[in-house]
């Protein structure tokens, strides 16, 4: 199996480092090529605006998104959730999202980088059940579609939800030290 984890920015070396820990191949993808062989994606959490200007610049938004309506298998954590959502509520207004999960999220709803909080989440099918969730200046989920089975929520508020092979978290399970997010993602959570 391999996985690649989208490197045009933001935290893909925490990701890449959880794969590595997994024993997962994975490649930093940057370039249109290096999408070809993977069997799955990681988008990275770190400033939507900008990683959507790159995917333009680097050429990868077009044949990433052919391969997700072809059902690629993807896990977008925060700013990666908001680039795979449907609808982005306090977008920059030309950013664009791959509009692939039927959620709302509105950007930088959990405050500013200092208002960041850690909560314990109870996530349905995971092993343990309990997972740490590190918010930094999350997006908030403000709305989800019929098809969208959501997985773990904070204060009733969905963090952690999926809509056949995509999945999203507005919280960072890169950054807790603790793989089972991950570990899940590519076993049970790929379809
Ligand atoms: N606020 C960021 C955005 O809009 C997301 C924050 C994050 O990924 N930590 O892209």
């Amino acid at each position: 199996m391999k996985v690649g984890v989208l490197a045009l920015q933001g935290a893909f070396r925490e990701h890449r480092e959880v794969l590595d820990a997994l024993g997962v191949e994975t490649v930093e993808v940057r370039t249109p090529a290096q999408l070809g062989a993977l069997d799955a994606l990681v988008l990275p959490g770190g400033e939507s605006t900008t990683m959507s200007q790159l995917l333009d610049s680097s050429g990868v938004r077009a044949p990433l998104a052919e391969r997700l309506a072809d059902g690629f298998p993807v896990l977008g954590t925060c700013a990666g959730m908001i680039l795979l959502a449907r609808e982005v509520v306090d977008g920059r207004p030309d950013q664009q999202s791959f509009g692939v999960i039927d959620l709302a999220v509105r950007r930088n709803a959990y405050g500013r980088q200092r208002d960041s909080f850690e909560a314990d989440l109870a996530v349905d099918g995971l092993r343990g059940g309990r997972f740490p969730g590190v918010f930094i200046r999350a997006p908030r989920i403000e709305s989800v579609g019929e098809r969208v089975e959501v997985l773990a929520s904070h204060e009733d508020v969905p963090v952690l939800a999926r809509q056949g092979a995509v999945v999203v978290a507005s919280f960072h399970p890169e950054l807790s030290g603790d793989l089972r997010l991950h570990e899940w993602f590519l076993t049970e959570g790929e379809r």
